[in-house]
């Protein structure tokens, strides 16, 4: 059983990136509309996620770190159009397999914690423990217990980078959420949760990136296309700063991307890649979503037209700017 969670842990916990992403969904879906993330060293050494929401009752506690343990009953039919972004029970036991964990936790129905401790997947402790409504959990020591991945990892500067585009996505994806970034103790960024993409941007950005982008608004034929685009100088030479949103997940997807540029190299003459945050909202069935935790790539089923979509929504703006 042990091995079979180490192996599966395999799945969810690529890198401290992962982690980072589940933990942080689960803040969310547990209904926190303050999320606190602080990283050390590329998250090998150290993760601690905090949040508001509903809090864990004691006797749930180490339930949570069983595999398939979710309170998000789900059917197959319902994958393409879950609300909640966890389904699948598996990461916390796939987390708590491989690293050192801490979670604290109370309801606001209770006046007393809860804190559970495991290590490589063996519950040491758990419990009464005074804490404020909402989650705490620390992860400590990233593959302490697989030195083959521990091994695969980057350096820690490479890992918080991954860190810190997931963060990024996240708050992007959220922006009704507050979220408190800390990488190596330095605030990264510090979001509102006022609901505005445009002041998520501002926090993660700075002015000299918003202040150059033009706002998309868009009603295809089988997209509606909402986000930002503008020239960039965080893309020197890369695409980072490109962000793709389907039905508020972050996707990785070429065909949005090709669009987005073609159409911005239509009007414009740049010698970069345009930055840009892209939000696509259509029918959940005529996407392919990867149900793999870990991957987000995404399939349309009619690439032409979700490219024309995309295409004539930047088209749009730039055009209406001009005027
Ligand atoms: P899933 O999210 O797919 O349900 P997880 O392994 O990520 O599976 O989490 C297991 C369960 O632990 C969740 O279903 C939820 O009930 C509980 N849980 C995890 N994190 C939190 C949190 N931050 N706040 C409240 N409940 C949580
Ligand atoms: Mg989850």
């Amino acid at each position: 059983e042990k091995t079979i969670n180490k192996i599966a842990a395999g799945e969810v916990v690529e890198r401290p990136a992962s982690i980072i992403k589940e933990l942080v969904e689960n803040s969310i879906d547990s209904g926190a509309d303050e999320i606190i993330v602080e990283v050390n060293n590329g998250g090998i050494t150290y993760i601690k996620v905090c949040d508001n929401g509903c809090g864990i009752e004691y006797d749930d506690l180490d339930k949570a770190f069983l595999r398939h343990a979710t309170s998000k009953i789900r059917t197959e039919d319902d994958l393409n159009t879950i609300a909640t972004l966890g389904f699948r029970g598996e990461a916390l036991a796939s987390i708590a397999a491989v690293s050192k964990v801490e979670m604290i936790s109370k309801t606001k129905e209770n006046d007393i914690g809860a804190k559970i401790i495991i290590e490589g997947g063996k519950i040491l402790s758990k419990e009464y423990c005074g804490s404020p409504t909402g989650t705490i959990i620390t992860v400590q020591d990233v593959f302490f217990n697989t030195p083959a991945r521990l091994k695969f990892l980057k350096s820690q500067r490479s890992e918080g980078m991954y860190i810190t585009e997931t963060m990024q996505n996240l708050a992007m994806s959220h922006t009704d959420v507050s979220f408190k970034y800390r990488l190596n103790d330095k605030l990264i960024f510090a979001t509102r949760g006022d609901g505005d993409l445009k002041s998520v941007l501002l926090s993660i950005y700075g002015k000299e990136i918003v202040n150059n982008v033009i706002r998309l608004d868009y009603s295809g034929s089988i997209a509606a296309i909402k986000g930002y685009i503008g020239s960039s100088s965080i893309a020197k030479g890369s695409r980072s700063g490109q962000s793709v949103f389907v039905n508020r997940r972050y996707v990785k997807n070429k065909v949005v991307a090709a669009a987005a540029e073609a159409a911005y190299k239509s009007m414009l003459t740049i010698n970069k890649y345009p930055f840009f945050v892209i939000e696509m909202f259509l029918n959940p069935e005529l996407v392919d979503v990867n149900v793999h935790p870990s991957k987000s790539e995404v399939k349309f089923q009619d690439d032409n037209a979700v490219f024309k979509d995309v295409f004539n929504g930047v088209k749009n703006a730039l055009l209406s700017e001009k005027v």
